[in-house]
């Protein structure tokens, strides 16, 4: 047992484990300068014997570390512009569906939480949730991979509805999309609406089993004016209810939350801290 406590203590003893990480990259990296200083004092006690040595000695000195010093900003520079387009590299895979190649729910989630910290807060921004109708009957008819190319149509016919280039279209998950618009009043809003569920219908893929046998949309709208945190979390509540509501009804239609519903979203019990994790993850319960 002795020696075992000796053999671990022994390496905290040792002098070179005792040079601190710290020291030894302050010695590495002030070496150039202590090399300059070495030569500019040799130069200086030189330059009494032989002037025009001496004076070599001074300038080779300053030289040198003039020009060590710019190469390693130039190659600062190089990484540092490197690094910052890898940065923004990851960002976009980061913030891009890999199926549909639209923004995600994390983009689409920071845009709102931008949004709401004040950017323009005087705006009244509006939700769209939007749920393909009956999508897991063309998957069991067609297979998935058939379902892919179908949320990459939709996708891209959504895209293509929104002209205003603030509005941002991201899927929310599985056959589910959302759209933030900036700042619409309710009139526009369901203008908006009606179009990206035009826009879908207009591409005609076949969905056999469905009633409307083609492939449709149910959208859910709400919008208000965005104040806090708890407003924009109620806004995504407030659409999503608006949206159940839409495939109450019959699908294939757009659904506007009221003020009333909104309200109602507010003090609705019944959505639950977890439901409003799912809706907005990362937000405060
Ligand atoms: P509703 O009209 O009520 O929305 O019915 P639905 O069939 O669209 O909804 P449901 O929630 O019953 O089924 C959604 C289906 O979407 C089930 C799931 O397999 C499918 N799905 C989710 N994500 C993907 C995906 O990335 N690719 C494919 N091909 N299918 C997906
Ligand atoms: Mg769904
Ligand atoms: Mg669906």
């Amino acid at each position: 047992a002795i020696s075992a406590s000796a053999s671990v203590r022994a390496p905290s003893t040792s002098p070179v484990r005792a040079v601190s990480p710290l020291t030894v990259n302050a010695v590495r990296s002030g070496s150039p300068i202590l090399l300059a200083l070495a030569l500019l004092a040799a130069s200086l006690f030189l330059i009494r014997v032989d002037y025009d040595w001496g004076c070599a000695g001074i300038l080779i000195a300053v030289l040198g570390l003039g020009v060590r010093t710019t190469l390693l900003q130039v190659l600062q520079r190089a990484r540092g512009e490197a690094l910052q387009r890898e940065t923004s590299a990851l960002k976009t895979i980061a913030w891009t569906d890999a199926l549909t190649g639209i923004p995600n729910r994390l983009f689409f989630t920071e845009a709102l939480a931008r949004l709401w910290r004040g950017e323009r807060s005087r705006e009244r921004p509006a939700i769209l949730m939007i749920d393909i109708d009956h999508f897991k009957l063309l998957n069991d008819r067609y297979g998935h991979p058939a379902g892919d190319g179908c949320l990459q149509a939709v996708a891209q016919a959504l895209q293509r509805a929104l002209v205003r280039p603030d509005d941002v279209l991201a899927r929310y998950g599985g056959e589910e999309f959302i759209v933030l618009l900036r700042d619409s009043p309710e009139a526009g809003v369901q203008v908006v609406a009606e179009r990206l569920r035009a826009a879908v219908l207009s591409l005609a893929i076949e969905n056999p089993d469905s009633p409307d046998r083609i492939v449709t949309v149910s959208i859910g709208a709400a919008s208000a004016e965005l104040t806090d945190e708890n407003t924009a979390v109620r806004l995504v509540e407030s659409a999503d209810h608006a949206l159940y509501e839409a495939k109450c009804a019959g699908r294939n239609r757009v659904i506007l939350g009221t003020e009333r519903s909104y309200h109602q979203t507010a003090t609705d019990t019944s959505i639950t801290a977890r439901r409003r994790r799912l809706l907005l993850p990362g937000t405060k319960p």
